[in-house]
């Protein structure tokens, strides 16, 4: 027996099926929830059930503290209906119009750019286009059932070749194999399970509000993506770059940002360095990423913000920017990388 979750203010309703969470029943029914990670490691999907009963999942104590949990927030993307619910939550109707697919995908090619940063590009079928909004991402269904995702580095193209930047972390399942050496090591022509587009960070293009884009590490990745859907529409919109990484070399593609800020006049960009060593030569910005935005930019009222990369600079770019440059929580735009290691 399913069961029906009418979503407040829209009145929208949608039917979730025993042991499905809310989010993947919205998702099922075309109806977009705000959402990122979907295991419970982010709070994109953090919203307010009014009524009904439901088994809250897992849901670190860091995300969702008992006064929250008491107030009946929850992750919606946890949380599995027990009874028909009423849940508040807004709607992101510009995604709700591309259909979740899973397909077969072939590695097209591999190119390591850093020792620790593989640019992967990826053919999708060529039966239909494939769609999807710069900033989202897609996931790779692993042989044991589990799960990576990875965000497209580019706009949807007409061969239907996305672009991915994966970074090796040592020990981990699927980057040990991108990365790996001799026979269990990724290939060109391998085939490789996905279900995609997927996640809520994409441009508010009915905006013009300035923005500031946020990445650490690979969390440039998305960030790639927009910029260069901002330039096939020609916006003029202020763009402030960040990028950060802990040794200069960590931002493997500064060499296409700088060459962005100077044929782009409304977009600058600052590389950000929090660990220089002397034989690096940095002349540049130092320390957090996100404090330097705050630095430049104390008063974030009338900003958006687009940021990806490391869940910890996710959070804290999140609340110090709200908390202390008067951001409008709601013109916070978020990925954060979770893995499974985050999973508590
Ligand atoms: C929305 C989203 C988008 C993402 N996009 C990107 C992207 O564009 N590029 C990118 O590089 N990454 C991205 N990620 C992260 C990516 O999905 C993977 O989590 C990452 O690549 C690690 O995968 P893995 O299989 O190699 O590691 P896993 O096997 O998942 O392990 C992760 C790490 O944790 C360690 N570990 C595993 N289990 C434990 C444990 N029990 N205790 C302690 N440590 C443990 C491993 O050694 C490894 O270092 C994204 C994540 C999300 C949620």
């Amino acid at each position: 027996m399913s069961f029906k979750i009418t979503v407040q203010p829209s009145g929208h309703s949608f039917d979730v099926q025993p042991g499905q969470s809310v989010l993947d029943g919205a998702l099922n029914a075309g109806i977009v929830l705000p959402y990122s990670c979907r295991n419970g490691t982010c709070s994109s999907c953090r919203g307010k059930v009014l009524e009904g009963d439901y088994d809250a999942g897992r849901a670190p104590e860091q995300l969702l503290s008992q006064q929250d949990r008491d107030a009946g927030f929850t992750l919606f993307c946890q949380a599995k209906p027990a009874s028909d619910m009423v849940i508040e939550s807004h709607e992101i109707r510009m995604a709700s119009d591309i259909q979740i697919r899973k397909m077969p995908s072939r590695v097209a090619a591999l190119e390591k750019v850093r020792d620790d940063v593989m640019i992967v590009r990826l053919q999708m079928p060529t039966s239909e286009p494939f769609r999807y909004y710069p900033g989202q991402y897609l996931e790779f269904i692993l042989k044991d059932g589990s799960r990576r995702s990875y965000s497209m580095a580019t706009p949807p193209r007409e061969d239907n070749q996305v672009e991915l930047h994966i970074r090796h972390m040592p020990g981990g399942v699927f980057t040990d194999h991108v990365f790996g050496a001799g026979a269990t090591a990724m290939k060109e022509r391998e085939i490789l399970r996905v279900e995609a587009p997927l996640g809520s960070f994409f441009l508010r293009e009915d905006s013009t509000a300035p923005m500031v884009f946020l990445a650490s590490g690979t969390g440039f990745a998305p960030i790639k993506a927009l910029i260069e859907r901002l330039r096939q529409t020609g916006s003029r919109r202020e763009i402030a770059l960040y990028w950060g990484g802990r040794r200069p070399r960590d931002l493997y593609q500064s060499e296409l940002a700088e060459q962005w800020a100077a044929d782009m006049p409304n977009l600058r960009f600052i590389p950000v360095v929090s660990d220089a060593q002397p034989e690096d030569g940095w002349t540049g910005r130092t320390g957090f990423v996100h404090q330097a935005v705050l630095q430049d930019l104390p008063d974030l009222s009338g900003w958006q913000v687009y940021a990806c990369g490391a869940p910890a600079m996710v959070e804290s770019a999140r609340r110090d920017f709200v908390e202390q440059a008067g951001l409008d929580p709601e013109a916070y735009f978020a990925d954060a990388f979770t893995s499974l290691a985050d999973v508590k």
